[in-house]
């Protein structure tokens, strides 16, 4: 076999199951240590070291709980089987509400696959159901009768779904950090709204970026890591850096696939494309990864919002984040720095984990790195990078509400802009699937001033009116959330946060 070929991630053998880290310095691991463990002690992520076919034809009329099974077992055959069928059983339960939990609507010409319907309106759930499941049962088989501590970062709805995820999970407790005054008023009512006697919230001044390299920086730290060890508590993360939140996302991409097939959208092994409203690389990596495993998937398309370093790297080879960070009304994607794009410049860069260092070190020195022509090019036979301002997605919302009378929020607006903007662009005709990210309703204010054409009304007042101009019910999740009491626990500056969760967790006796 060449050189390039046996390096190539997809191998059509299932070899035993393993995971390495992208910076290549730490030991690889089985699938069940590197969920538990989250983050790769050399500051990489864990990704597979190889990819198994999908025998996705023989899925065609299984359930969304069976496919979610079949995908896990056959990504993570180490993972113990009672977490991956309890893990897969979330699907079915009704917590996804009563009908299918990931439908895929028609809207127009293109497809829409609502991924919002879990327990809090956004698709982040999708993950974070399932999680919990897999990470006890992975943390039983590697690090029995140990505690887990999940260290959380969060631009929003991640924080409130890892929430309600591990929320009296025996065995975990959970921590999130929220950018402060960086989250929807709707988002952190969520949040701070949760219970649970495991979940702990607190706000970190600085935007995104900064609070998730300050609870990167956490996870490092070693004194920490000691301390909580001594007391039995073991770190991990819920975040997408986690390898154990891709795996339930690859699922979604699989079975929208089937759907299509099933609804004649698209002859079996014909391609479709994905438009993905991106913030941290995690939802379209998840694409990525089903793309690679045989799902016959023709372009994934990366929507981005004003905060376009990916649309520009897409365009050019250079990740550069050596501009303003803008707050914008799609906050969830309000990201500069977007964690999984390493895993991506890893499998695409050659495997590679000494060039990963190199580029990420120019990150951390020059805010900017350049990949080489080769690797630019293998990123633009599969992606095609956009972004949208929030004029043009507050016009999506509207003229998708006139056409169609389908409701988007701004994460979603954004991946249908992008989607009309390429198939004008390149003549592209594929069937494209938009993947819709969030409840309308989630971001009302500013779903409701794009239909009226008005000044964002108060949130409240907002999730009312929406309703009322509609006619579409709120989910249950958002309903009366603002007479709820909350509970923030503290506001801390990024480099506080170590000694916070060790005061909480490993308090000195
Ligand atoms: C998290 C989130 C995104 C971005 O997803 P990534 O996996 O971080 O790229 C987009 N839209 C919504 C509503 C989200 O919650």
């Amino acid at each position: 076999m060449p050189d390039n070929i046996a390096s190539h991630p997809l191998k059509k053998e299932i070899t035993p199951p393993s995971c390495e880290s992208t910076r290549g310095l730490a030991a690889p691991l089985g699938t069940a240590a590197a969920v538990t463990a989250g983050i790769a002690p050399d500051g990489g992520l864990y990704v597979p070291r190889s990819l198994p076919l999908l025998p996705w034809r023989e899925w065609l009329d299984l359930d969304y709980s069976a496919v979610a099974a079949r995908v896990v077992r056959l990504l993570a055959p180490d993972l113990p089987e009672a977490g991956v069928a309890a893990a897969a059983a979330v699907y079915g339960d009704g917590r996804f509400g009563p009908g299918s939990p990931a439908p895929l609507i028609e809207a127009g010409a293109l497809g829409v696959l609502e991924l919002w319907h879990g327990p809090t309106a956004a698709f982040k759930d999708m993950a974070l159901q399932a999680l919990p499941h897999l990470l006890t049962a992975a943390a039983a088989q590697v690090a029995a009768g140990r505690e887990i501590l999940i260290l959380t970062a969060t631009s929003g709805d991640t924080g409130k779904a890892a929430l309600e995820g591990f929320r009296d999970v025996p065995g975990a407790s959970v921590c999130v950090f929220y950018p402060d005054g960086g989250v929807s008023a709707v988002q952190e009512k969520q949040m701070l709204t949760t219970g649970g006697n495991n979940t702990f919230v607190a706000a970190v001044r600085g935007n995104f970026d900064v609070c998730q390299q300050a609870v990167k920086t956490a996870f490092t730290t070693e004194w920490l890591r000691e301390a909580l060890a001594e007391r039995g508590v073991l770190f991990s993360s819920a975040n997408s850096i986690n390898w154990g939140r891709l795996l339930p996302q690859i699922v979604y991409y699989i079975w929208s696939y089937l759907e299509a097939v099933r609804q004649n959208r698209v002859k079996a092994g014909a391609p479709v494309n994905f438009a993905v409203p991106t913030g941290n690389f995690g939802n379209i990596l998840a694409g990525w990864y089903a793309r690679s495993m045989g799902l016959p998937v023709g372009r994934l398309l990366c929507a981005s919002n004003r905060n376009n370093v990916l649309a520009d790297f897409f365009r050019d080879g250079v990740y550069d984040v050596n501009r303003e960070f803008f707050r914008t009304e799609s906050p969830s994607m309000d990201i500069l720095v977007s964690s999984n794009f390493e895993r991506l410049l890893f499998e695409l860069g050659g495997r590679d984990g000494e060039k990963i260092r190199r580029l990420y070190a120019d990150l951390q020195e020059k805010s900017r790195f350049q990949v080489e022509e080769s690797v630019l090019k293998a990123c633009q036979a599969v992606f095609a990078g956009g972004w949208t301002d929030e004029d043009a997605c507050r016009a999506v919302i509207r003229r998708v509400w006139r056409e169609w009378r389908y409701l988007l929020d701004p994460h979603t607006a954004i991946a249908w802009g992008m989607a009309e903007d390429y198939r004008a662009a390149s003549g592209d005709e594929t069937y494209t699937i938009v993947v819709s990210t969030a409840s309308p309703f989630k971001f009302a204010p500013a779903v409701l001033a794009a239909l009226t054409e008005t000044a964002p009304a108060e949130p409240w007042a907002a999730l009312a009116e929406l309703e009322q101009v509609t006619g579409w019910p709120a989910p249950q999740a958002l309903r009366g959330l603002d007479t709820k009491k909350e509970r923030r626990e503290a506001l801390l500056a990024p480099e506080e946060i170590a000694a916070w969760v060790s005061g909480k967790f490993a308090p000195p006796f």
